[in-house]
């Protein structure tokens, strides 16, 4: 079983569907099992959608760079 931290070191390769077969399938299956890992993913999307849409050193709005320190903070505890 994939843990919590694996599964989001692999969320950008799954957004940009760079994730290979078995990973991905490994990640699908833990994203059925972990409602946590869910909603990360969907803020990955959002991050990554923000972020596609806007020029590189473009600023955040500051409740969107609250939740990326938040969520790189969660990465590095687990
Ligand atoms: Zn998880």
């Amino acid at each position: 079983m994939m843990t919590c931290a694996e599964a989001t070191n692999r969320f950008w390769e799954y957004l940009d569907e760079s994730l290979a077969g078995p990973h991905r399938e490994v990640l699908e299956a833990h994203l059925g099992l972990c409602r946590q890992c869910c909603g990360e993913l969907e803020l990955a999307r959002v991050l990554r959608g923000h972020l596609a849409s806007q020029p590189i050193g473009e600023s955040l709005p500051e409740d969107v760079r609250g939740r990326i320190d938040l969520f790189l903070q969660e990465l590095s505890h687990e």
